[in-house]
Formats: structure tokens, sequence, C-alpha cells
């Protein structure tokens, strides 16, 4: 094992009109799949987590994966590497375990500002059975109390891109520190029902990795409705790990995080139902959600969020100018798919032609399922090429896909957009709703330069009134 590079430095009945969303028909597919693997979270979770490293334990291919996903320079010391799992190791005649802990030894005394340091399982480590938990088990026992190590899988087999991140948050769980059940003193004087199930909320913990500025503002709007103690999953620090325990709230900010909520909630967290903060309205329900789990009056709710929703929705308007009518297609990828679509159709009056998802957690997206437009096309899973055919066949204004299908279908002619820069950029929240909703209308006005006479004209644009915002 050798170091390399930055150590150094079935088919479904027909949609029927007004069905629900725990009924809506979901055509599932089992074929060729176009996706990323896990690795490629590494890539938005090293600049989160501030002090933690990311070593793969994979093949080159893996390497150069996320050297070409990150786009980061060798010398500038990006905290994610790979250790490469090569010939003697494939052929027995080396010791992977030792040759870890060697690569490991050498990365510790070559970066002490490490705290955290995640061994992360790829498909050739999975192939050749390395078992990198007790990898990890071992290295924390010499490397406590300075380094911390930990494990997940990346691995490409039978997974997706954004579920990197749900594993990685998912090992950081049952090291989050527990608390008690202490109620807010609001909820004590009964201003909020107590779960007749469950104990009442003592905190809120906000779940899925955000830019540290969507994180900001957030965290200003929840002290403004007076949320008491508000924490955020991942931490930018390692040794800032919120705590979990019955009273913790979990809201989602991200759709694909199944396994950590799983994890969160048999520590005793409760989940509260909600939408995904995409857009106004989708930024206003899911706070809405957060002040009803917390007691929080209407007025107080009203006066915090609506000049933020009005702001949102009007710097929306010129993006639903130029997106009105047009039909959008979502092959499955990042498992944002259901509430990006439940956006475009909501708010910038788009058509939805299908909408593809790689998996869909019913549970976690019914209150996005409900506000889905009926009738819609939903598929989980995928058969790469019979969704091309009817993609083909739908002939769409706008492809929602992954890099590897978007440029064939560029040069057929449609305008794509890919998915992952939808999880790249920070797009959650009220300042952030024009922001995305630009990014679907880009690839149009792009088209229209280009000389493509069906696409929108591009309209004035001036910057959003809330790119600088503090
Ligand atoms: Fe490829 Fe698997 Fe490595 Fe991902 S983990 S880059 S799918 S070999």
């Amino acid at each position: 094992m050798s170091p390399v590079i930055p150590i150094a430095a079935e088919p479904a009945p027909a949609p029927t009109a007004g069905s629900c969303a725990a009924e809506r028909p979901v055509q599932r597919e089992r074929g060729q799949r176009e996706v990323f693997c896990g690795l490629t979270g590494i890539v938005w979770l090293h600049r989160k987590l501030q002090d933690a490293f990311f070593l793969v334990v994979g093949s080159r291919t893996c390497a150069h994966l996320l050297q070409s996903a990150a786009g980061v320079m060798i010398f500038a010391e990006p905290r994610f590497a790979t250790a490469i799992i090569d010939d003697r190791d494939l052929a027995g005649l080396a010791d992977a375990n030792d040759e870890l802990d060697g690569v490991v030894a050498q990365l510790v005394s070559r970066r002490p500002d490490i705290r955290l340091l995640f061994l992360v399982g790829s498909c050739p480590s999975e192939v050749i059975k390395l078992d990198l938990g007790r990898a990890a088990e071992r290295l924390s026992q010499r490397l406590l109390p300075q380094v911390r190590v930990l494990h997940y899988s990346g691995s490409g087999i039978e997974t997706t891109f954004t579920q990197g991140e749900d594993a990685c948050l998912a090992s950081l769980v049952p090291l989050m520190p527990t608390v008690g059940t202490a109620a807010l003193p609001s909820l004590a004087r009964g201003d909020a029902g107590t779960p007749a199930d469950g104990a009442p909320p003592t905190s809120l913990l906000v779940v899925g990795a955000l830019a540290d500025i969507v994180e900001d503002q957030f965290r200003r709007l929840f002290a403004e409705l007076g949320i008491p103690e508000v924490h955020f999953l991942p931490p930018r620090r390692a040794g800032a790990l919120p705590p979990v325990g019955p009273g913790t709230r979990v809201l989602m900010a991200q759709p694909f995080l199944a396994e950590t909520v799983r994890a969160l909630e048999a520590r005793g967290a409760r989940r509260i139902p909600a939408v995904f903060p995409l857009g106004a309205e989708g930024t206003t329900e899911w706070v809405h959600a957060a002040c009803l789990a917390f007691g929080v009056p209407h007025t107080t709710f009203a006066m915090a969020v609506g000049p933020r929703r009005e702001r949102a929705a009007r710097s929306m308007q010129r993006h639903r100018l130029a997106l009105q009518g047009r039909r959008v297609f979502f092959f499955p990828d990042s498992q944002l798919e259901v509430p990006l679509a439940r956006f475009l159709a909501r708010e910038l009056g788009m058509q939805l032609t299908e909408v593809g998802t790689p998996y869909l957690h019913r549970q976690h997206l019914a209150e996005e399922l409900a506000l889905l437009p009926d009738p819609v096309v939903l598929t989980e899973g995928q058969d790469v090429e019979a969704q091309l055919d009817r993609c083909r066949a739908a002939a769409p204004d706008l492809v929602v896909c992954g890099l590897g299908l978007a440029n064939p279908l560029e040069a057929e002619g449609l305008a794509t957009k890919w998915s992952i820069e939808l999880v790249f950029t920070p797009v959650q929240g009220f300042e952030q709703a024009a922001d995305l909703a630009e990014l679907f209308t880009r690839p149009l006005v792009r088209r229209h330069k280009l000389g493509a006479t069906d696409a929108p004209a591009p309209a004035p644009t001036p910057a959003s009134p809330w790119r600088h915002a503090a």
C-alpha cells in the first residue's frame, strides 16, 4: 500500500390525479446506473469539518476521482488523500493492515493539525475485505488523545454519491455526548404540547452539511425565533460534536441522511417531519415545522419569517419568468430530486416530465411528496438506457443529471444541469433562493447565447440582494 498525493501536504400503474403522498405510484427500476460513488462527499465534508482528514483506502481510480472532483492542487495540502491498495496488497504479498498503519503514522507525523481521521472504505477495500472498523479501533488506541480514528464506506457498490455524507455523519453519532431531558421554560408552562410518547424538546439539531454562511443565517434566524439551543451536525470542529438525547429534535437539512437520522433516533432524538429548506416556500415550511415543535408563538414566527420570505420570493421573480411553463426531467443522482422538483414546480412554475431518484425514503419525504403536483411520474432506482429513451421522447427543456450523462445529452441538443452542483453550492435558505433558481436558468440562457431559438433570453441579472448580505 502506498500513500498517494496530498499526504505531504418493477413498472407501476399510471399516476392518478389526487393521489396522496403515501400512495403516489413509483416506478422502480433495477438496471444499469450512472452515478458517482460516496467518495465524492469528501469534497464538501473536508471543507466543513476543518480539523478532520479523510484517508481513502482505495485504488488509483479512487485517487483520480477525488483529485479531479475536488479540484485541489497537491501543494494546497488538502485534508484528504488516498492510500493505494497496490498489486502487493492484492496478491497477498503484503499485510494490508501493516501497510495502512505505516501510511497513517506517516500522515499523522506530517499533519499534527489532524484531530479526527476518517478511514474511508472503497470498492477495492471491500473486495479484499479489509476490515477498516478494526483498523480504526486499533489506530485510535494508538493515537488517542491526539487523533481519533473513525471509518465509513464510500464505496460505489450499490450506493450513490450523497450516501457518503450519510455514512460519515452516522459514524459520528456514537461519539456525540448524551444530554438529559430538562424542558424549555416555555414548554414547562404548557405553551407547546409535550409529546405524549417522548421527552419535551430541549434542543434543535440541524442535520446535514451546510455552507458556513447558510449555517450562520439559520443560527441568527433560530435565535430571533427564540429557540434557545441550536446545534448543527456536522460541526465545524471535530471536538465540538453536538449533544444528543431524548430532548433533541432533529431537523433534516438534507434528504439523504437516513442512516444518520436512524442512529440519532436510536439515541433518543426525534425527527421533526418537514419539507427541506429549498426556496422561499420550502424554507418557510421547514422553519415553521421547527417553530411548532418548540412552541414558538405564531406572531414571532410571522415577524421573523414574513419579510425574509417576501424578499426571497421577489428575488426569484425574474427566474420564474424564464422558467415558467418549461419542462424538466430528473435523472436519479443526488437524492435531492424530489425537493428540487417541488421547488421548480411550485415556486418557478416548471412542468415535471419525470422525477427520478436513486432512493425514495417515503417517511422522510412525505411532506415533499404531498406538495408535488398531480399527476407526476416518479421513478426510483435506474435503468439508464430505458430512462434515456424516455427522456429523448419527452424532449424536455432542461435535464437534471449526473456528469456522465450531461455531455452526451448536450451533444443531442438538450440543456442539462449537473445535479452534483446542487450539492456543492449553498442553496438552502431564504437568502439563497434566487441563487438556487439561477442554477436552473443558467443552462437555458447559455443555450440562448449559443443560438438555440427556443431558449429564453437572458433576463437582466442584477446581483442578488442577498449575495452580499451579512
Ligand atoms: Fe470507483 Fe469504487 Fe473507487 Fe468510487 S470507490 S472511485 S466507484 S473504485
